[in-house]
């Protein structure tokens, strides 16, 4: 039997997504007798998202945190890749339309994640840069490099406008990412850029709510806080953006921060593929399942991770939107896929939440253990961080290379910064 092609009596699984539910689902069912699976991406590689900060802010190379699809499969027996964009989803005929032809199915998986979420503000969404993808993280990482060459024969005035920073949103992105600036600010810019006056360099967090990661404890915020202030930057709550013209980001006091660089890490909402019945789609843009991750209303669509929204008794509004949710559910999908196949029950997805964890620089971040029920901060949940962060990444090779890049960092404070590709600047989407 060609690779991945449906044998009679082979059910065909078609996954769209190959983030952290989609990829770990078709690794679980990899070889597995009874099923075929199509896998589909409009990348050929996995990205590991957690670490998109440290692209975008030069310390490790976009291939560091990318996994090419099809070496991770190549030995398998059922599982085939497909690089390309899904269009369209049609329920009824049970078919998947793509930019390279349509996919038909016995079962389907959606596992498309989630997209930055501008609120519906156009103008705004044209001009901020957001870090949803490696491509986003490359363009961020240009930008910024960019605006240091230009700040260098820029006028005084000019200068410091080409140096500020702003990162709209107080979640986990926004706090690594302006700590990661501040750190590049305190330790590689000056000697990389002598002519240049770092003491002019702004960093401004805004975070719309009165505290930053809203979802962590209070001990772990407060301390967030005061590490990215020691920093060097200037962490505002309770403050809105209303507009944003490329030049000036204008708050909703109708004071105004002169910057051309804005990243915006403020929200995001499912990323749904045309096709689902518009009754089953949520205010967060989420496609609604049920506790087997049935998307309501279907027999044989399924969704997982970002894009679906799963109630319950302790989490009324869907689990969070993070890596360990999107793989704990793949893993209790793929068992029952594996429970389906030998006539057992189906089981609902029961979601033990471990604790949440932020980085912000060097020695410093914060953890919240979920039992027992304990925050703690600094060296050692650093170290815990970097440990984690570390195992979850695909290939013993990815592994050392980020490994060696952050033992580097870690004892000279230095990343390099390079390669900066001009034409990166511009923003367009992938
Ligand atoms: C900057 C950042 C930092 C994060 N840090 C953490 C962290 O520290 N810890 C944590 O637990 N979580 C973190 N998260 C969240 C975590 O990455 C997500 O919860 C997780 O990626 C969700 O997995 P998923 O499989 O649902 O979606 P994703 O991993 O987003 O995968 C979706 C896949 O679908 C593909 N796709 C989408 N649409 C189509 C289409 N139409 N056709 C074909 N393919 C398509 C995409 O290319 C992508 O590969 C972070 C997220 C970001 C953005």
């Amino acid at each position: 039997m060609p690779k991945g092609d449906a044998h009679s009596s082979m059910k065909h699984i078609v996954i769209i997504g190959a983030g952290f539910a989609g990829l770990k689902l078709a690794r679980t069912l990899n070889n597995h007798p009874n099923y075929a699976i199509t896998l589909i991406d409009k990348n050929n590689y996995h990205q590991f998202q957690p670490l998109f900060y440290q692209v975008a802010m030069a310390n490790l190379d976009a291939s560091n945190i990318s996994f090419p699809l099809r070496n991770i499969f190549e030995k398998s027996k059922n599982v085939r890749i497909r690089v390309t964009n899904v269009t369209n989803i049609t329920v009824k005929t049970n078919e998947v339309a793509t930019l390279s032809g349509n996919i038909h199915y016995d079962y389907l998986v959606i596992a498309t994640g989630a997209t930055t979420n501008y609120f519906g503000n156009a103008v705004l969404e044209q001009q901020v840069f957001s870090m949803k993808s490696t491509f986003e993280a490359l363009q961020i990482r240009n930008t910024l490099l960019q605006h240091f060459e230009d700040a260098v024969t820029a006028n005084n005035a000019k200068t410091k406008i080409l140096l500020s920073v702003v990162i709209v949103g107080g979640g986990p992105t926004g706090v690594e990412l302006s700590g990661a600036v501040a750190e590049m600010k305190n330790d590689s810019l000056p000697f990389e850029y002598p002519e240049l006056n770092f003491a002019e360099m702004k960093i401004y967090l805004l975070e719309g709510t009165s505290k930053l990661l809203s979802a962590m404890s209070d001990a772990s915020s407060r301390k967030a806080k005061a590490y990215l202030q020691n920093l060097g930057v200037t962490v505002m709550l309770n403050t809105f953006v209303k507009e944003y013209d490329g030049k000036q980001v204008l708050l909703q006091d109708a004071s105004i921060i002169e910057t051309t660089f804005v990243i915006w890490a403020a929200g995001v909402k499912g990323n749904i593929p045309q096709g689902i019945n518009p009754n089953f789609i949520s205010k967060s843009n989420q496609i609604q399942t049920d506790v087997l991750h049935g998307v309501i209303g279907t027999e044989n669509v399924f969704a997982l991770g970002d894009v679906a929204l799963m109630e319950s008794q302790l989490y009324p509004k869907g689990y969070p939107q993070l890596a360990s949710v999107a793989i704990d559910q793949s893993k209790n999908l793929a068992n029952n896929f594996i429970r389906l196949a030998h006539n057992k029950s189906l089981l609902p997805f029961n979601y033990i939440n471990k604790g949440s964890m932020a980085t912000v620089g060097r020695n410093k971040a914060v953890a919240d253990l979920a039992k027992p029920r304990v925050s703690f901060h600094g060296f050692f949940a650093w170290l815990i961080w970097m440990t984690l962060h570390l195992f979850l990444l695909i290939s013993f090779k990815n592994r050392l290379i980020v490994f060696i890049n952050w033992i580097y960092k870690y004892f000279t404070h230095r990343q390099s910064l390079a390669p900066l590709f001009p034409a990166l600047t511009v923003k367009s989407k992938t």
